[in-house]
């Protein structure tokens, strides 16, 4: 079954692809056994299945809505900005959780076509620097991934309001530390999240 969107903690996720342009090594995409509650879509649904995909969940009482994995939510830009323009002007929030590549997955800058739409825009940094962020997210762009996503990261402060880098906490304090001193550089906030296995 397809599952296009879902709720949990007061928030609608959307699903909206499987592709990616890396394969983290934590990754639950690289690693899923397309158990029964898997997110593996068997096919990429237009906005407007994502949308009536809402009524079978808590659409009135929800305010915020997350476009995030399964894969990379980018590569589905054009339904991003259908379905959000949907949830905006019902009052609603909108996140774009993102690795930041979308500037190489669309071969154009793509930071200025969200204005308007997202609200926040959340960026797996999971890393502080080109070297050490392919060694564990092996993106098909090679170390340039790296550097498109700073580049995303700055572009992105000018046209939504809020931008806020990622972390997973696995990667240790001394990588946390390199990787604040960036954001600050930059000033960008930082996230750490806590690893799901
Ligand atoms: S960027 Fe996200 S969806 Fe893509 S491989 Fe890494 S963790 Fe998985």
């Amino acid at each position: 079954m397809n599952t296009y969107s879902y709720a949990i903690d007061g928030k609608i996720y959307i699903n909206l692809t499987n592709r990616c342009s890396n394969a983290c090594d934590f990754c639950v995409r690289v690693n899923d056994s397309y158990s029964e509650h898997s997110l593996w879509l068997d096919k990429e649904p237009t906005a407007e299945e994502v949308i009536n995909s809402f009524q079978k969940l808590d659409f009135e009482g929800t305010k915020e809505f997350v476009f995030c994995g399964y894969g990379e939510p980018i590569y589905k830009l054009q339904e991003i900005i259908e379905i959000s323009d949907y949830l905006h002007k019902r009052g609603k929030k909108v996140r774009l959780n993102t690795n930041g590549q979308g500037d190489l997955i669309h071969g154009e800058k793509v930071a200025e076509k969200l204005k308007g739409y997202i609200d926040v825009v959340s960026i797996s940094l999971n890393a502080s620097s080109a070297k050490a962020y392919q060694e564990v997210c092996h993106s098909e762009f090679g170390e340039k991934a790296f550097y498109s996503l700073l580049n995303f990261a700055k572009e992105a402060k000018e046209y939504v309001p809020r931008v806020v880098l990622s972390l997973v906490d696995v990667v240790g304090a001394e990588e946390i530390a390199k990787a604040q001193e960036l954001c600050d550089s930059m000033g960008i906030d930082l996230r750490v999240r806590k690893y799901i296995s």
